[in-house]
């Protein structure tokens, strides 16, 4: 099952995204995390990418949509895959639903995880992210047991450089400039399931597994 999680920057997508993948064993495709991947790496895509990211504007569609195509083509996608940060906008949904037609699949689920602007600046303002692993933390909600370095792996932690208040308040207003038209496309295909993210993350994180499992159950009944 093909999976997207929608929902505005600090939603926790991608914390949700991160320990579903493990659950249901699909992986994890973050457009932040591979664009992060490109800037750091300095390629042609990164050189492009860095200046929209880090005024907290959208990547030009067509350079995500090829990257994304890309992605599919590393083997591991056949069972299903989380989809978290794509689609930003009706044209690469509708993008995304051409590439999943040649590979003869589609979306079977889209949650969207819906959490207030408090909630949203609160977190991401606290956000630290590990250098090495790429695992989150938060400065009061979530601290690593050494200040600074990941628990898990015991990477430097660093704080996103589109994570500061200017950034995360452009961002916000490209989300809900956008939003609405992806809620209604997938509204109206019938697959749009909302989920409040306001809540703690095992609780919001059980919701979603509910909602696969049913979903998994409709299905096979249906035969
Ligand atoms: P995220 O990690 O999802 O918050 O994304 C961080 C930044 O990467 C965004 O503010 C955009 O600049 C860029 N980005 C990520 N995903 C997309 C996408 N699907 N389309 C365009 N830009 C994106």
């Amino acid at each position: 099952m093909n999976i997207i999680l929608l929902g505005p920057p600090g939603a926790g997508k991608g914390t949700q995204a991160k320990v579903l993948a493990q659950r249901l064993n699909f992986p994890h495709i973050s457009t932040g995390d591979l664009l992060r991947q490109n800037v750091s790496a300095g390629t042609e895509l990164g050189k492009k990418a860095k200046d929209f990211m880090n005024k907290g504007m959208l990547v030009p569609d067509e350079l995500v949509n090829q990257m994304l195509v890309e992605r599919f083509k590393v083997p591991g996608c056949e069972n299903g895959f989380i989809l978290d940060g794509y689609p930003r906008n009706l044209s690469q949904a509708k993008a995304l639903d051409a590439i999943l037609k040649d590979r003869r699949t589609g979306i079977g689920l889209v949650v969207y995880l819906d959490a207030s602007d408090s909630v949203i600046i609160q977190r991401i303002s606290g956000r630290l992210v590990c250098s090495a692993c790429g695992e989150s933390f938060h400065i009061t909600n979530m601290p690593p047991k050494i200040p600074m370095v990941c628990d898990k792996c015991k990477g430097k932690l660093y704080q996103r450089s589109d994570d500061t208040a200017d950034t995360v308040k452009q961002r916000l207003a490209v989300y809900k400039n956008e939003v609405s038209s992806l809620i209604d496309y997938y509204q109206s295909g019938g697959i749009l399931n909302r989920v409040s993210a306001d809540g703690e993350a095992e609780e919001v994180l059980n919701t979603i597994v509910k909602m696969v499992q049913d979903l998994r159950r409709q299905k096979t009944a249906a035969g």
